[in-house]
């Protein structure tokens, strides 16, 4: 493999002084999680056309690139060492206006999703993802990872927002398949490839994204629970009584609550509440909506299965439970932090992070240990201290979450946030070796001399985690 800086005057050429921004310049950028950035070099094409000559000098060359969006992603994507060009989508910011009747909005992939969500909104119309780093993380890094959110179980994850697609792969041809319909059955779909392949297939460059009506009214709730077994009522329940339009139902364990709580001056529920449920439906008719979700928790409160529920009564309330949600700088205030995004069916989680808590505590003490998550996509968050930040303690805290994950059927050992570098030894414990062997060959036929975030996902050392 090349070094970038001995491409740096051919670089030049492509992009002009104002493409390239050099290494020390480069270490500086704040970033949220941070992640280790040890290139020389970042470059920043200002069209489709200029990543394409860039991907195919750093092919000729054999130039290792790390590709960069909005730098979010929790996974170690973004790490870069002294032999890497970093490619930055920040300056594909070009969003055409809205198409109102066909419901779509194109959008560079440096666009953040917040400035894509606005475009939508101004528009009467709704772009339906949405997570906490929505100021920060970008059209093509949200669907390089496939992100999710906060309202997947009603309107999907990225993937299911991208209609249109254009990427430039890594000999520098540049894939367009912009499509602008829902139904698309012309044969297997490249789109499908590119989305959640972590840039290791190819740089996205623009998107076509579906929009949906607006629901301008929502009735939000948070909701107190004192057993695990009652979460799922109050989904089954809250599903059915706001009649198919419940868009999210986020779940916090005591352990994450109490601590994200203290946010507020006042708390709206007990923060030792064992679990905490943040209930949220959209429509068009704000009192029949409320109605709706009073009359659902009132008849719960009734029957035990919930011990207190709160309404937000304005807009300043409901900001303020989300503030509770999103307020995941508590993980990151945990000694030697381990972090992990994880799916497995409802049925199986009581038992899992009963085992889990347990197996932590017999290894590493009484350290703080939070869960919580996106429950109705059987998508559980899970935090926990450790006693030092050396690799092998990190490996023993992976091996706890991972282990048990394989012998539950249909279990994910990331549920939205990618494999990256940090998670790619333990990928083999919920994929089976011919789907790590199909990511393999699509690598191989799509970026042959390996330059291409490199060393993420199903880079060769994979799989045992032993
Ligand atoms: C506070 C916070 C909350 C979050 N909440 C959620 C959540 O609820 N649900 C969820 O799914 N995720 C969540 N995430 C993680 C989520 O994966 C990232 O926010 C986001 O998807 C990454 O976008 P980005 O533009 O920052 O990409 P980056 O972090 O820059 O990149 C992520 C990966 O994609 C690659 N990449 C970036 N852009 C492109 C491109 N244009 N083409 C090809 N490859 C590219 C990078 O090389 C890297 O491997 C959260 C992150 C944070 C910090």
């Amino acid at each position: 493999m090349a070094d970038p800086m001995a491409i740096a005057d051919r670089l030049q050429a492509i992009l002009g002084p104002s493409g390239l921004v050099p290494g020390p310049e480069l270490a500086q950028r704040p970033a949220f999680p941070p992640y280790s950035c040890g290139s020389p070099l970042l470059v920043r094409p200002a069209s489709t056309a200029e990543l394409s000559a860039v991907l195919a000098l750093c092919h000729e060359t054999r130039t290792p690139v790390v590709v960069h969006g909005g730098r979010t992603g929790l996974v170690g994507g973004c790490t870069s060492g002294p032999g890497d060009l970093v490619v930055s989508t920040e300056r594909l910011t070009a969003m055409a206006p809205v198409d109102v009747t066909g419901r779509t909005l194109e959008a560079g992939a440096g666009v953040t999703i917040a400035a894509a969500q606005a475009a939508a909104e101004d528009a009467g119309l709704l772009l339906a993802v949405d997570w906490g780093a929505r100021g920060t993380a970008t059209v093509g890094g949200g669907i390089a990872t496939n992100a999710g959110g906060n309202q997947v179980f009603r309107y999907g994850m990225m993937r299911e927002q991208v209609l249109g697609l254009e990427a430039v792969l890594a000999d520098g041809t540049i894939l367009s398949s912009m499509g602008r319909v829902i139904k698309n059955n012309a044969g297997p779909d490249p789109r499908q490839i590119l989305i959640g392949s972590e840039g290791c297939f190819g740089v996205i460059t623009r998107a076509v994204l579906r929009l949906r009506p607006r629901m301008p009214q929502r009735s939000t709730a948070l909701v107190a629970l004192q057993r695990f077994d009652c979460v799922p009522r109050l989904l089954d329940r809250l599903e059915s009584g706001m009649d198919g339009r419940l868009t999210s139902f986020e779940a916090m364990w005591r352990g994450f609550h109490a601590p994200a709580a203290r946010i507020l001056a006042r708390p709206p529920v007990d923060p030792q509440s064992p679990f905490v449920v943040l209930c949220e439906a959209s429509g068009s008719d704000e009192a029949e909506l409320s109605a709706r979700m009073e009359g659902v928790l009132a008849d719960l409160l009734g029957s035990g299965d919930i011990s207190d529920a709160v309404i937000a009564g304005s807009e300043r309330e409901r900001a303020d439970f989300w503030a509770i949600r999103d307020n995941v700088g508590v993980l990151f205030q945990l000694p030697n932090a381990t972090l992990f995004d994880v799916s497995l069916p409802i049925a199986a989680m009581a038992d899992y992070t009963a085992d889990l808590e347990q197996s932590v505590r017999a290894a590493f003490g009484e350290v703080p240990f939070m869960l919580f998550g996106h429950l109705a996509d059987q998508n559980l968050h899970i935090a926990f201290a450790l006693p030092d930040d050396l690799a092998s303690t990190h490996h023993r805290a992976e091996a706890l979450v991972y282990d048990p994950l394989s012998r539950i059927p249909g279990a994910s050992m990331s549920a939205e946030h990618g494999i990256g570098l940090l998670k790619r030894p333990w990928l083999g414990r919920t994929r089976t070796p011919e789907e790590i062997a199909i990511m393999r060959r699509l690598k191989a036929a799509l970026d042959p001399a390996g330059i291409l975030n490199p060393g993420l996902v199903v880079a060769q050392d994979v799989a045992d985690g032993s």
